[in-house]
């Protein structure tokens, strides 16, 4: 790669990348190029058109937009507005659909009873009371001991066995937090977020505007590598995996990942919703997707598509990181070696922090990071 001169070097042209860039050259007035081994930017958010059916699609897996962080959206709402789509997510077990997470209509179709939320509260006690006492130290019997062995079985064991390649047992119980159980009807998956839609415009627009500056130069297809011996004035902004950045000199991180499968249906609605679970084994695949719903302001043609997802444990492609001891161990050991070899190279986001991080946590770790910059400039 020919030898880059400028004052800042940002590695990835995801949401955290982009919102630096946009942050140092709007208010620093600096010049900022951005290195993207992909031929798009956007990061795992980007979205792009199906050619055949004209639906807006993400590609690297559906994206809700949802927030409760206020300085997050006072930044956003600059690049975007949003759309009302509220997000909801089904089941499907035994040919049968049922709500996600469980709630109260959950339990009453899944028991074929009619009980209200009290009722509910003491037949799911009932079947959990068992577990009370047990020490509850991974996903399968913290799992069980709130919601029993049946919901547990039917909704959640198959999936999670194959969303992370690992049988419930071998996973740690704070996994199971993310999944709540509801005694009320609300359906709708963020109940308690300020802010939920999808960007009108889809989210590649929110990229295009954020880098939408003369001091912004980006460069595709180009893979950084730590060696290269660029000409950075203050710093290189990395927000890759650290293993690979280093030539898994330690060893590799471990990631889950995914793969989507797109079919073009000749109907006009396939599901009716965006996204239904599959937690059945007999399905390979763990969800569908349905992207045309995630635009209920847009009108679509006679066509649909569906995006079916598969999980794997390719650590080429990471989605999700796998944070159990030994990778925080060995993901510290990259991050403190990193911290001693070169002061002027920072790194952060979902990969370099080695961290889950929803859109609106990136947003929110990128603005603060830009805090610290700006003060070696005041
Ligand atoms: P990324 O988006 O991964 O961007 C990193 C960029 O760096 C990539 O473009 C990569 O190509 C580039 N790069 C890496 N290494 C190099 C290199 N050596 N040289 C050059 N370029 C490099 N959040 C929500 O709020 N709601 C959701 O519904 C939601 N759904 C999600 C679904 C999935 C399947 C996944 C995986 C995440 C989801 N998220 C969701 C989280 C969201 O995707 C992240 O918060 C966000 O994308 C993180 O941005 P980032 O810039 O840190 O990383």
């Amino acid at each position: 790669m020919k030898k880059i001169k400028t004052d800042f070097l940002i590695v990835g042209s995801g949401l955290y990348g982009c919102v630096l860039a946009e942050r140092i050259a709007n208010v620093l007035k600096k010049k900022v190029i951005i290195l993207e081994k992909r031929n798009h930017i956007g990061g795992n958010c980007y979205s792009e058109v199906d050619k055949v059916t004209g639906i807006e699609y993400h590609k690297y897996g559906t994206h809700i937009f949802h927030t409760s962080i206020k300085p997050v959206w006072n930044y956003l709402k600059n690049f975007t507005y949003l759309n009302n789509y509220r997000h909801q997510v089904l089941s499907r077990y035994k040919n049968k659909i049922y709500q996600m997470p469980i709630n109260l209509e959950t339990i009453n179709t899944f028991f074929n009873k009619n009980l209200d939320p009290f009722m509910a509260k003491n037949f799911i006690s009932k079947q959990t009371k068992k577990y009370l006492k047990v020490e509850k130290n991974n996903f399968d019997i913290k799992a069980r001991s709130q919601i029993g062995d049946k919901l547990y079985n039917a909704f959640i064991k198959n999936y999670t066995f194959k969303q992370w390649g690992k049988h419930p047992k071998d996973l740690p119980s704070f996994i199971f937090n993310r999944l709540p159980l509801r005694f009320d009807y609300r359906e709708d998956y963020y109940k308690n977020s300020l802010v939920e839609g999808i960007p009108s415009e889809g989210y590649t627009k929110i990229f295009e505007r954020l880098i939408d500056n003369k001091n912004i130069k980006i460069q595709f297809n180009s893979n950084f590598e730590f060696e290269n011996n660029h000409n950075v004035k203050y710093l290189t902004i990395y927000t890759g995996p650290l293993d690979k950045l280093l030539k898994n000199k330690f060893g590799k991180l471990e990631w889950r990942s995914l793969k989507f499968k797109k079919e073009i249906i000749n109907q006009e609605d396939f599901q009716g919703t965006s996204v239904i679970n599959h937690p059945e084994l007999k399905y390979k695949f763990t969800r569908i997707h349905e992207p045309k719903h995630l635009h209920p302001e847009r009108t679509y043609g006679k066509k649909t598509l569906i995006i079916k997802e598969f999980s794997n444990s390719n650590s080429d492609e990471p989605y999700y990181p796998i944070n159990n001891n030994k990778n925080k161990i060995l993901y510290n050991k990259y991050k403190n070696y990193l911290k001693s070899k070169d002061k002027k190279f920072i790194f952060g986001g979902r990969l370099g922090d080695y961290a889950y991080y929803d859109m609106d946590m990136t947003i929110s770790a990128a603005l603060k990071k830009f805090e610290n910059i700006k003060k070696n400039f005041n």
